[in-house]
């Protein structure tokens, strides 16, 4: 059986989620899925989801890391997984590995790649903010696995499962909630958000200014997508920190980046890596993003992005 960790934003499960539990079917076996807090069932049932085992602590509901990794050890000590699978989240991150420490048990995060060799799954983790792959084997039972959400798409089962609810006790008691999240403050959100936008334009030190985004929103307008930035841009308060693509910023994945003056740092670049096509406008040919992009525009930003304008109105006939 493999169980999955799932989680959900503000009533709905997660799309990271909805990739976590689509490569529970690579593990043969029925599945389950394990929740915490308020959870909808419902919506776990084309994920081929036979049983949900769910801990319904409304103290859970907010996000407290000790308690949640105290009550997933719980649930899995009381089942007989042989995996359990979540999305490579900040939060699964932390939860899971607090019930693999308190169970001795194997944990390997962020996999971007798996494959199931009988007792023994052969899997490859970004690391170091994914400037590096690292090949690895977990054994043992249970296995303790997130996936990079960006590395496996949601896919629905071929038949769907009952998602029987099965209430679930833990013991926990106050002082597994001394760390727990008292309130979140939401930034104004204008827009698609960067990380689920199909198409992203981002703009870095080659832009020159604050005003000179607006370009970007434009083209942004006319594409459907979102405005990003790289640090510089940030740093230099051309765009908010939320809107940093990067390391240190959002992990895109959409199906056309078009990066405009920003050079391809290291930092920069394992922010946009899942990008399908990268198209880099630079007027320095040495610049090393046109090493990763897809397509390449050699010149200036200023003269190319009017001129990408005028035609892209061209074929949307506006
Ligand atoms: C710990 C750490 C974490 C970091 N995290 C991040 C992160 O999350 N995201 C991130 O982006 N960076 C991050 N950085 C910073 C990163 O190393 C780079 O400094 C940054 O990405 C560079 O931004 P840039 O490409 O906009 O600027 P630059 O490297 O200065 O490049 C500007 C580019 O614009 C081009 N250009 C200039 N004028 C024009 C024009 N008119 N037309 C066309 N092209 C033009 C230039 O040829 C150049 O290639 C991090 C650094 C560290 C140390």
């Amino acid at each position: 059986m493999t169980l999955v960790y799932v989680e959900y934003q503000d009533g709905a499960l997660t799309e990271a989620s909805q990739s976590a539990l689509s490569v529970a079917s690579m593990f043969g076996g029925p599945i389950h899925a394990m929740a915490l807090g308020s959870a909808d069932a419902e919506v776990l049932k084309p994920y081929g989801v036979e049983k949900v085992l769910h801990v319904a602590d409304d103290r859970l509901n907010t996000y407290a890391p000790g308690a949640a990794g105290k009550a997933v050890h719980q649930v899995i000590s009381s089942q007989s997984a042989e995996t359990v699978v979540a999305a490579s989240t900040a939060s699964a991150n932390e939860i899971l590995s607090r019930a693999a420490a308190l169970g001795d048990w194997g944990f390997a995060s962020a996999c971007t790649e798996l494959s199931v060799d009988g007792d023994v799954v052969n899997l490859t983790r970004a690391i170091w903010g994914g400037s590096l792959f690292q090949e690895a084997q977990l054994t043992g039972s249970p296995k303790l696995i997130t996936v990079d959400p960006n590395a496996f798409a949601p896919q629905q089962a071929t038949a769907p499962g009952a998602a029987e609810v099965e209430a679930v006790s833990v013991a926990l008691d106050d002082a597994d909630f001394v760390d727990q999240l008292k309130a979140v403050e939401k930034g104004e959100q204008q827009g698609i958000p960067l990380a689920s936008a199909k198409v992203v334009i981002g703009g870095g030190r080659g832009m020159g200014s604050e005003e000179a985004f607006s370009i970007l929103e434009e083209l942004a307008g006319l594409l459907n997508g979102a405005v990003g930035g790289s640090r510089v841009a940030t740093n230099n308060g051309w765009r908010s920190h939320s809107d940093q693509i990067g390391q240190t910023g959002t992990q895109i994945g959409p199906d056309v980046y078009i990066a405009c003056g920003i050079s391809g740092a290291i930092q920069h670049m394992v922010g946009c890596k899942n990008s399908k096509n990268i198209i880099a406008i630079n007027k320095d040919a040495e610049a090393p993003i046109f090493q990763r992009a897809s397509h390449g525009v050699l010149g200036d930003l200023h003269e190319i992005l009017p001129a990408l304008i005028e035609e892209v109105k061209k074929v949307k006939g506006v």
